[in-house]
């Protein structure tokens, strides 16, 4: 069973199909403090920056920004070409549902590779890599080795997000954050602990 905080504040809550009621309704009064922290926590980040979809805009990917431009035409609806993001000015509207799809499938091809050449240079095989929204979470890791990233991990540099897929597959060796994790961790990437503190700030920005 889990609880995820959504963007938005609301709350949601995956088990299993089995799971009864009486379970959930302990499970979910078990995270209360849990929840509560979690919504103390998102009032004190700066509110995300709101992006328009107007030509000049920046948006992030790979740790660069890259300026959108509305375009005439209806080919494909959105791409990054020559270093900008090219959208049909007719479909400005869906943006931010252009984007989060764009975002999704970039980072899915991406992350499926980068996973794979970790995992090989750390001798783990996970199950699989799944891309989607994971509210205040970067990354989660599921029973049976299963990897979940929001798709906003794509928006970072490539060496916060090789952070964050070394930390997903060092718990597949190591449940927790115990200091054996941190270890393994320092192992694999020496300066972790600096790129966690760039994750940190970058992340409230993002
Ligand atoms: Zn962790």
């Amino acid at each position: 069973m889990q609880i995820t905080v959504e963007r938005d504040g609301s709350l949601t809550m995956t088990a299993p199909p089995t799971c009864q009621r009486d379970q959930l309704e302990r499970f979910a009064r078990a995270k209360r403090l849990w929840v509560y922290e979690k919504l103390a926590l998102k009032d004190e980040l700066p509110p995300s920056v709101k992006r328009e979809f107007v030509s000049g805009e920046g948006f992030p990917y790979l740790g660069r920004s890259y300026r959108l431009q509305l375009v005439r035409g209806e080919r494909a609806p959105l791409r990054l070409e020559a270093g900008r993001f090219k959208l049909p000015r007719a479909q400005a509207r869906a943006g931010e549902q252009l984007f989060t799809g764009w975002y999704v499938e970039h980072a899915q091809v991406w992350l499926e590779a980068r996973v794979a050449m970790w995992a090989e240079r750390l001798g783990v095989s996970p199950a699989s890599v799944t891309v989607r929204d994971q509210g205040y979470r970067w990354a989660s890791c599921a029973a049976g080795g299963r990897l979940y990233f929001h798709w906003r991990v794509i928006q970072l540099p490539p060496r916060l997000i090789d952070y964050v897929i070394v930390h997903e597959l060092v718990h597949l060796t190591h449940d927790d954050h115990s200091p054996a994790f941190w270890r393994a961790m320092a192992r694999v990437l020496p300066d972790c602990d600096s790129r966690r503190e760039l994750l940190r700030r970058l992340g409230a920005q993002l």
